[in-house]
């Protein structure tokens, strides 16, 4: 089953596409690292994949529904770039936050025992249980982003997508993110990832795909490092370093 269709899509803000002509399939259960120069189009094309956008030209399908059209929302979590400043006046709390991952379950009718599981049981998973009568808008951002996170597994989605999640964070937080994004493809959750630092994301998606404005390369994370598909899309830019962890 695939769970992202992007067929000949092309995209543009204004007069120049930012995104042109892409085409690029996530099957379920991949977990894909979309990597490429600052104003390649990264965010551009996830906020296509998960319907923020409309392309100009070209179709984009999201579990077998038009991107755009698609109105299942809990299905997708979605961790914008500008987590920390987003919703920094929330006033809600972080278990609050992660309950609304169980409404679309919840039309009518109370909270049960199996929606606080749901809910408790998300927030220990990303390890947010002693901020859960904290409010939001006080967290730092990595906390944030783990709210986010939670919510979208209280919601049992079915694809994550990430924008430069772990921008800011120490090697060793990093790693524990990661940690938790394998367990939880492990179980089936799709994921989609923008990563600037080429060796983590090589690491650990299991796809990679390249991108600047056109996609340079699409396929495992080994095949790529043997490519020039990098120095391709930077314009054969110095500075771009392998390396292994
Ligand atoms: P990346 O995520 O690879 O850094 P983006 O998708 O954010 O790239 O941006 C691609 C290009 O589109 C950049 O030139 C950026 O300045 C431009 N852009 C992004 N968002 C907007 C917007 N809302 N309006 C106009 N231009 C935008």
């Amino acid at each position: 089953m695939t769970a992202v269709e992007v067929d000949d899509v092309t995209f543009a803000y204004g007069e120049q596409p930012v995104v042109e002509r892409v085409t690029l399939d996530i099957d379920e259960g991949e977990f894909l690292g979309l990597v490429g120069p600052n104003g390649s189009g990264k965010t551009t094309l996830l906020k296509l994949m998960i319907g923020l956008h409309r392309p100009d030209n070209g179709t984009v399908t999201l579990f077998d529904e038009p991107a755009h059209a698609f109105d299942d929302g809990e299905r997708i979590g979605y961790v914008p770039q500008d987590v920390t400043t987003a919703q920094s006046e929330m006033p809600i709390t972080v278990r609050e936050a992660v309950r609304m991952g169980r409404y679309p379950y919840r039309w009518v009718g109370r909270f049960d025992d199996g929606d606080r599981r749901a809910i408790d049981g998300a927030m220990e998973r990303v390890g947010i249980t002693d901020l859960a009568d904290r409010r939001v808008g006080r967290l730092s951002g990595g906390q944030r982003q783990r709210v986010f996170i939670a919510r979208a597994i209280a919601s049992e989605a079915d694809l994550l997508a990430l924008d430069e999640p772990t921008v800011g964070v120490d090697a060793e937080s990093r790693e524990t993110f990661y940690d938790l994004l394998h367990g939880l493809n492990d179980e089936g959750l799709t994921i989609v990832l923008i990563e600037h630092d080429i060796g983590v994301v090589t690491t650990h998606a299991s796809e990679i795909a390249c991108l600047n404005r056109e996609l340079f390369f699409h396929g495992d994370p080994e095949r790529f490092v043997e490519t020039n598909a990098l120095a391709d899309a930077y314009g054969g830019a110095q500075g771009v370093v392998h390396h292994d962890h």
